[in-house]
């Protein structure tokens, strides 16, 4: 089929729930997509924050390959090597003590969700806890996450919504406050906004809520999924302010294009889950796991995280300097790997011109488009994208 007719095809037999480019995507190398027609693109979304070793990295295509043969499933009501080994990865890495895997980010907010209302069930005997979340996040598409997801469009069609959430504003440590009484059992927010449009968690405001948590009992649940494994040149944005959450939720990189999330938590939380309070048939099933493993193996041989702090600064004065020049940008904001820039005009129009010069990018919110490359480009790549993003502003500008 020419890519015509595959267009045609998937567009007559998908739900439509989103708005694709007419673009087939075949195959990819290093940092690169190509598409069915062979034509190239340097890759600044990573399939959303996701591909974050690069296209066809041999190591961790060879791992994924040995456990195909190996065992793909096996049901969690038995152990597997696989899951064991990205079990002390992640734990390792998060400075957390347990960790329970799933398929997706979004399972992971709603794991995540039920193990605070357990732990305060177990406290207090009642269910009527209220959990504080961020107007502008985004934590998932599923009627848990989409409850605590602070954007109306998204919820509008799908209530009632499941009871007891709150929304503060990010960033205002008094509207968080202000929420707060005896039944909060958890507030949860992303340690940067990626959908809400790239807005990094302030010193403050981390460490604040940090503290009220502290004092009140209540659990802290940061969700990394998008800034997380290594994005922000720390394996978690939540070590760079120097505190640690009670709860995280991974997803996006932790398995490189594998299906695969986890919440990880303090032993004391985790051990408010018992058999039969959660599962997965899926769930850490070796060879999501096997990915999980060699990607964490990955990061620390190829010094992801040192190359995410010289390129991500690198990046960052770049956009800087586009800010300078170009009038269309009024905003740059992020760190390391996960940064964006506010448009005056529509980002969809950018973006698609940014795409005939064989560049992709996301938008994030209305006005935002993203920077969220594989964590191996180099200074390079970023001028040739700068260059390609240029060209798309002028041609739109
Ligand atoms: C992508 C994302 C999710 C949802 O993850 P899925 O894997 O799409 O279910 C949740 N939270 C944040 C911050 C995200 O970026």
């Amino acid at each position: 089929m020419n890519t015509e007719e595959i267009i045609e095809t998937a567009e007559s037999k998908l739900i439509h729930t989103y708005n694709r480019y007419q673009i087939v995507l075949e195959k990819g190398q290093g940092v690169r997509l190509y598409d069915h027609n062979g034509k190239e693109y340097l890759d600044f979304g990573a399939g959303i924050a996701v591909f974050a070793l690069g296209y066809n990295n041999k190591e961790y295509n060879d791992a994924l390959k040995a456990q195909v043969d190996k065992l793909i499933h096996t049901s969690n009501y038995f152990y597997n090597e696989p899951a064991m080994e990205a079990a002390c990865a992640v734990t390792k890495a998060t400075g957390l003590d347990r960790v329970f895997f799933t398929n997706s980010g979004t399972e992971a907010i709603e794991g995540a969700i039920k193990l605070a209302k357990k732990y305060a069930y177990l406290k207090t005997g009642s269910t009527d806890h209220e959990i504080i979340a961020m107007k502008k996040s985004f934590h998932g598409r599923s009627m848990g996450a989409l409850a605590v997801t602070g954007n109306k469009h998204y919820q509008e069609a799908f209530g009632p919504m499941i009871p007891g959430i709150k929304f503060a504003d990010y960033n205002d440590l008094d509207s968080v406050k202000a929420l707060i009484n005896d039944k909060t059992c958890a507030i949860i927010f992303e340690t940067v906004q990626g959908e809400g449009g790239i807005y990094p968690a302030t010193e403050d405001f981390i460490k604040g809520v940090r503290q009220i948590c502290d004092e009140k009992g209540i659990l802290m649940i940061l969700d990394e999924i998008q800034c997380g494994m290594g994005r922000t040149g720390t394996m978690f944005a939540y070590e760079q302010y120097g505190i640690k959450p009670d709860v995280v939720t991974i997803a996006k990189a932790i398995g490189c294009g594998v299906p695969l999330g986890a919440f990880v938590a303090k032993d004391e939380v985790a051990k408010a889950l018992v058999p039969g309070d959660h599962g997965s048939t899926y769930g850490g099933n070796p060879l999501a796991c096997a990915a999980a493993a060699k990607v964490f193996e990955l990061f620390d041989k190829l010094n992801v995280l040192d190359n995410v702090k010289e390129v991500g600064a690198y990046l960052s004065d770049k956009l800087e300097e586009l800010k300078s020049q170009n009038p269309l940008v009024v905003d740059h904001r992020g760190i390391g790997l996960i940064q964006g820039i506010e448009l005056s005009v529509s980002p969809s129009e950018v973006i698609k011109k940014a795409l005939d010069e064989g560049l992709i990018l996301f938008s994030a919110g209305a006005n935002v488009v993203r920077f969220v490359p594989p964590l191996v480009i180099t200074k390079s790549d970023v001028d040739e994208m700068i260059e390609k993003l240029s060209k798309a502003l002028n041609s739109v500008g």
